[in-house]
């Protein structure tokens, strides 16, 4: 690439002028510069100064394989030569998506047996959109079309997905949500338990959903969507009173059941699916991200066996032209190799997880925390000036966390804030070696934090 030898102000610059960012604040990037990442390898990225730093999001929560592993360039290249392209409409097919769907139905729990591809995670959910109001409407009811989320959930960027997502900042730009779609409250019980124990607060939170189906009517809902553990929401961990509530709820209306698993699906919960560790039984799986492990973009809904007879009985007029795409197929049928034959998912639920959590319990003790939480490789800490009244800074929400942040970068670590909340994925190879820097970088980061705001 001709800019590979560029100096970092260099390219800050080019990419200032003519890159525009995703979640990104352009006055803050005109005047500070991007940092511009230029290799990886395990789980640690390199910058363009070559400064190393431990990712403990694996990217944005998807290089669960780490990075650096030949195999998928090799497969991609391969793939590239036979079939760069060919589309998945009008009656045709390829190996990769062949192969890639029946072993999805192998590993994707319960009669979750048919996959409908998709580029990414919000293609996805806007494919979950259409596709559940016209189950319903060929089913004769075509007024259960109303989708119920989250607020604080996050199921993508697309118009359809950013609707199904309960950020406001995302709703306050484009005029969304598109209609017929209805927000429940989330289930944080450390920012809005109040005085709750944290099961009846799961019960409560929970029960908003059978109180909503009722305002709505239950013949005007379609789907109840959710992710098993919120991320991008701030790795909210619900009370396990949650769940299993949620799940009644569904099966008593006739409610499907959308498990958003673009981040919990792939190991991330130390189970293949979020939807196992968390007890839960859909009728739509959201997956992209960990699929491929990052490595090409691809996503799916992986659907019943009832929701496909239904949907297979027409036309479904939808598609995408990367719908299935042969490159990114086989990146992801080899990256599913790797996590199943090197027994990466066992690795992150057996091995991983539980020294992480020994560890990551232990920073609730820091005078900057409050509660520290920690399901398979999904952690979060809360930031607070005060741990027993779990209360909020002065200084604003997201201040101090965006201190912290900064703080690990300077330390060598990839450690995002969500507000006040600071957040891991890293990939699921991590070792306890890995896990003993991470948290000397955290503990370090969160000194420093404190030290400026005590
Ligand atoms: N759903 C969840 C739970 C996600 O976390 C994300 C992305 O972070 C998406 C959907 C959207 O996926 P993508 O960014 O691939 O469109």
């Amino acid at each position: 690439m001709a800019y590979n030898h560029l100096p970092t102000e260099e390219l800050q610059a080019l990419d200032a002028a003519h890159h525009m960012h995703p979640f990104t604040d352009g006055n803050a990037l005109n005047k500070k510069g991007a940092r511009v990442i230029t290799s990886a390898k395990g789980v640690t990225i390199t910058d363009s100064d070559g400064k190393e730093i431990l990712d403990a999001m694996a990217g944005l929560w998807c290089v669960n394989i780490g990075y650096g592993r030949d195999e998928l360039a090799d497969v991609a290249a391969r793939q590239m030569r036979q079939l760069p392209y060919y589309n998945t409409f009008f009656q045709t097919t390829h190996v990769p998506a062949i192969e890639l769907a029946k072993k999805l139905s192998q590993l994707v729990p319960g009669d979750l047996n048919h996959v409908f591809f998709n580029g990414s995670g919000s293609d996805a959910n806007d494919t979950n959109i259409r596709m559940v109001r016209h189950y319903w409407a060929l089913k004769g009811k075509p007024d259960k079309k109303t989708i119920i989320a989250r607020w604080n959930g996050y199921h993508g960027s697309t118009v359809g997905a950013a609707s199904l997502g309960g950020m406001k900042g995302m709703h306050a730009q484009g005029g969304l949500p598109i209609p017929d779609i209805a927000h429940i409250d989330q289930p944080d019980w450390w920012s809005e338990g109040g005085e709750q124990s944290p099961h009846a607060f799961g019960l409560e939170r929970a029960r908003q959903l059978e109180a909503k189906i009722n305002e709505l009517g239950e013949d005007k809902v379609a789907a109840f969507i959710a992710e098993p553990i919120q991320g991008a929401g701030g790795v909210i961990i619900p009370p396990e009173s949650y769940w299993p509530e949620i799940q009644r709820i569904c099966d008593k209306y006739e409610i499907l059941l959308i498990a958003d698993e673009v981040i919990c699906g792939f190991g991330r919960t130390g189970q293949w699916f979020g939807s196992q560790t968390m007890g839960i039984r859909p009728d739509i799986m959201t997956i992209a991200k960990g699929l491929s492990s990052g490595y090409a973009p691809i996503g799916g809904s992986v659907v019943s066996d009832e929701i496909a007879s239904v949907i297979n009985s027409g036309e479904f007029n939808h598609g995408y032209t990367y719908s299935a795409h042969p490159v990114a197929a086989a990146v992801a049928l080899e990256n599913l190799r790797i996590l199943e034959e090197e027994k990466i998912v066992e690795h992150a639920g057996k091995v991983a997880a539980p020294y992480l959590a020994g560890k990551w319990a232990e920073l609730a003790d820091h005078p900057l925390v409050g509660e520290a939480k920690i399901k398979g490789l999904m952690g979060s800490i809360a930031l607070t000036p005060d741990a027993a009244s779990r209360a909020a800074f002065a200084a604003g929400a997201g201040v101090v966390g965006l201190m912290c942040r900064d703080r690990c970068f300077a330390n060598g670590l990839v450690m995002r804030h969500v507000g006040d909340r600071m957040i891991i994925s890293p990939p699921l190879i991590i070792t306890h070696q890995d896990i003993d820097t991470l948290i000397e970088r955290a503990t370090k980061s969160l000194d420093e934090t404190y030290a400026a705001v005590k």
